[in-house]
């Protein structure tokens, strides 16, 4: 494959920014495969071509995507809700704001931590302190929506739990998944700023770019739909089966079928949206059904 052909103007193919390596990459990556695209990747792994449709994939740090989709080198981009709008809250994106639609997966949060002694009630406790964190835009929008007076932020990208014991900073603010870490360092979680998931930012599109796009989006939409969805078969009393459709989560109308030797039991299958879980099944069971199976759906398209 030529190095240069990447995202040449003119080729027709839709240019997407997704991190090269990392948290985020790993699902993206693994989104892309449950849409059915398979990658070839360029020697110098900078690029990556997808075979079954017209996408050039740009491989690059997460925090260049908002610019460069922004910019317009990239038409589409998968990045973290942190990112993006930390880059959108500094003033980093211009006019050319890109529309945004949220894809459900690599949640995490983004929290202010204090040394476990601190004692904490409310926002305007953290007035007056230096706040570590690689996101200054959004740490200082949210001081000033919470009215906390004379907070500072003290920009450092890494090893923020350890700055209030370096005595740099009073308090940090920073990516938490299970708290772990802030433990292990002496922090506690004081508030919650920002609750982050991965998005698909970009457009709009014309021409033949948003047709390719269009058609990206609805297999993402299929991959979102067919995440907890689930077909649901079991056999039921007939009197039943109104009775059990109310207890399915988010079911279409179900199809009710003859089942042979029998005129009072039918089988049951339907599509439930929502996870299945075993209350329901016991439910389900509670109310007559039986030979009940939850099947994995492995593509849907409404
Ligand atoms: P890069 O080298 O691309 O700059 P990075 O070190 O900034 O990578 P990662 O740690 O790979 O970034 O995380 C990328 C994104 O994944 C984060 O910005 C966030 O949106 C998301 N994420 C999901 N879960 C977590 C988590 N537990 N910790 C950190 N980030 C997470
Ligand atoms: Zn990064």
């Amino acid at each position: 494959m030529a190095e240069e052909a990447f995202g040449e103007a003119g080729t027709g193919r839709l240019r997407m920014a997704v991190q090269k390596k990392g948290r985020l990459a790993d699902e993206t990556f693994d989104l892309l495969k449950r849409c059915g695209l398979s990658l070839s990747q360029s020697k110098n792994r900078l690029y990556a071509r997808v075979q079954e449709m017209p996408i050039d994939i740009l491989l690059v740090r997460d925090d260049d995507i908002p610019a460069l989709v922004a910019g317009g080198a990239s038409d589409l981009g998968i990045v973290g809700g942190n990112v993006f709008e930390e880059e959108r809250a500094g003033g980093r994106l211009g006019s050319r704001v890109p529309l945004v639609k949220p894809l459900g997966f690599s949640k995490c949060r983004l929290c202010i931590a204090l040394p476990k002694e601190d004692t904490y009630s409310q926002p305007a406790d953290l007035g007056g302190m230096r706040i570590a964190t690689s996101y200054p835009a959004l740490t200082e929008d949210w001081l000033e929506r919470e009215g906390v007076k004379g907070a500072t932020t003290v920009v450092m990208n890494g090893a923020h739990e350890i700055a209030p014991r370096l005595g740099v900073a009073d308090a940090v603010c920073d990516i938490v998944s299970t708290g772990g870490t802030l433990d292990a360092n002496g922090l506690k979680v004081a508030e919650t700023i920002y609750r982050s998931e991965a998005l698909l930012i970009g457009g709009p599109l014309e021409g033949e770019a948003k047709k390719v796009a269009d058609a990206l989006q609805l297999r993402i939409e299929g991959v979102q739909r067919s995440r907890d969805a689930k077909y649901v078969m079991l056999n039921a009393p007939r009197s039943a089966v109104e009775a059990i459709s109310k207890v399915l989560p988010a079911a279409d109308k179900p199809t009710i079928l003859e089942l042979a030797g029998t005129a009072e039991k039918v089988a049951v299958h339907t599509v439930c949206r929502e996870a299945v879980v075993w209350e329901h099944l016991e439910e389900l069971k509670r109310l007559g059904a039986s030979a009940i199976l939850v099947l994995d759906i492995d593509k849907m398209l409404a």
